[in-house]
């Protein structure tokens, strides 16, 4: 690890794995040993690494699998349950909670995306909207303090590439480690955010953790992957650049750069589905289907 200075077999780089987590856990405060956490797996290296270190770590944790109904000629979604399956076999006590879309809402992610957006681009938009809402219905649902996902470093310090290349200063206040819970919202932890893509892989290659190597069909030509393209190249040319980035930013945000931007914006239950929301009336993922709140005949 030439950002870290640093060069390890393979047994002390799976105990420095897990200090490491252990200490982004502590330093950040995301949660103890009492607290519930959900995690949210995909079948992905960073998602089953991630479960798997909290439960060697000793922490209470729960996966969460949303089926999104994604085939892309893969069978993507199919082959990211059979790793969360093997994963299970090994580890017969621990709980996974599975949504599936098609099943709940009638129709798989690229069907609704179709809908909505009349053929128009990829099918991240309505994705992330309906894995925020599941996510969280599942947490506030089965009493979860925490949600956590997989989101490493590579992926953190893309999105902050892009909010600062956009001045999306309202999203640059809200990128953290720890979203704090508020009102119907579980808190959001990302335990990984420090941890190079790299390192990841790494962890879960010595642990023998098998996983989906195919991203997602829709990752393909996205923004993203261009911008993790070119952050690639700045790090080849300067090791230690990504993390430094980030840190940065984090000790900025810490000191109060964006604190205006922090103010939080108001919200009320949506009607249908009783989670939070900001605009009047149906939240955006009621909206997907249309739903109406219930009428009254009394
Ligand atoms: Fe969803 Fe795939 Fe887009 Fe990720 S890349 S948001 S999983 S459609
Ligand atoms: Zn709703």
């Amino acid at each position: 690890m030439r950002h870290h200075k640093l060069a390890l077999c393979e047994e002390h780089y799976l105990e420095w794995f897990q200090n490491q987590t252990e200490r982004a856990i502590r330093k950040y405060r995301m949660f103890g040993r009492d607290d519930r956490v959900l995690v949210a797996v995909s079948g992905g290296k960073d998602s089953l690494s991630l479960w798997d270190v909290l439960l060697r770590l000793g922490y209470q944790a729960d996966g969460l699998y949303i089926n999104l109904g994604i085939d892309g000629g893969l069978g993507y979604s199919a082959l990211s349950f059979q790793k969360i399956e093997t994963f299970l076999t090994d580890r017969p006590e621990t709980r996974l909670h599975v949504v599936d879309v098609v099943a709940e809402y009638g129709e798989s992610v690229p069907q609704t995306a179709r809908r909505k957006l009349r053929g128009r681009g990829k099918p991240c938009s309505v994705c992330g909207l309906i894995k925020r809402h599941e996510m969280n219905r599942i947490a506030q649902e089965h009493g979860y303090d925490v949600l956590a996902t997989g989101h490493n470093l590579d992926d953190e310090v893309a999105v902050l590439l892009s909010n600062v290349l956009h001045w999306q200063v309202g999203y640059l206040a809200r990128q953290a480690p720890v979203l704090q819970e508020r009102e119907g919202l579980a808190r959001k932890v990302k335990p990984f955010c420090r941890f190079y893509e790299r390192e990841v892989a790494a962890y879960a290659l010595i642990q023998g953790i098998d996983y989906i190597y195919d991203e997602c069909p829709y990752v393909e030509g996205s923004t993203t992957l261009f911008y993790k393209g070119l952050l690639n190249r700045l790090e080849a040319n300067s090791p230690g650049s990504k993390l430094q980035f980030y840190l940065s930013f984090l000790r900025a945000r810490k000191d109060g750069l964006f604190s205006e931007q922090m103010e939080q914006v108001e919200l009320h239950p949506c009607p249908v589905c009783g989670q939070p929301t900001s605009v009047p009336g149906p939240c955006a993922f009621c909206r997907l289907w249309n739903q109406q709140p219930a009428t009254s005949n009394q």
